[in-house]
């Protein structure tokens, strides 16, 4: 979307209530208006329990039906908190971090939500990136502070690709790589 914003304070004040959350995944989820999944019929109205009920069929649609946040009980503004947070950590989110700043009760909802996002951050099928990439390399893991390059013990070395789409991050690629040989780095990028 190109109205996505750049930076926290624009995320805030584009995303300040629930209504500016379900607009937003509304243009998502249905770029050309509301269709039917039972008909296809473009019309429908909303009901007091935010259902959008087919002027045609009569069947009733959730906005977050079939889409990785249905049925939670949470407003998707924290879910959209959790996207920002996580898509901004740049040596990777985890679930301590994510329960500490959307103020969760509970862990494991915190790892659950990571993994959840996390496995909708890279689709299955993997088709590859493509447009403006851009790669960098990261070491995950480990006790020790290494320094970059080669020689950080205990360390794996990660290429990361961000594909850029307009002024905010596309999609993201992991790629473990053996060391920081330009053959190596070379190979990784090449799955990518
Ligand atoms: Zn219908």
């Amino acid at each position: 979307m190109e109205d996505y914003p750049t930076n926290l304070l624009e995320f805030e004040k584009r995303f300040a209530t629930e209504q500016a959350c379900r607009q937003y995944f509304q243009k998502l989820r249905w770029p050309d208006g509301f269709q039917c999944p039972n008909c296809g019929n473009k019309k429908a109205w909303l009901t007091k329990r935010d259902l959008y009920h087919c002027e045609n069929c009569g069947v009733q649609t959730s906005l977050l039906a079939g889409t990785i946040f249905q049925d939670t009980k949470k407003p998707l503004q924290l879910w959209f908190h959790a996207i920002w947070h996580i898509t901004n950590q740049k040596y990777g989110a985890n679930a301590p971090g994510l329960q500490r700043i959307l103020g969760l009760g509970s862990y494991h909802t915190a790892w659950t939500w990571l993994h959840k996002l996390r496995r909708a951050m890279v689709r299955p099928g993997r088709d590859r990136l493509e447009g403006i990439i851009e790669v960098d390399d990261t070491f995950i893991g480990g006790k020790r502070t290494g320094k970059r390059g080669r020689g950080a013990s205990g360390k794996e070395l990660v290429v990361i690709a961000t594909q850029k789409d307009g002024r905010k991050i596309g999609r993201i690629r992991l790629q473990r790589v053996p060391d920081a040989s330009a053959e190596s780095l070379e190979n990784a990028v090449q799955k990518i």
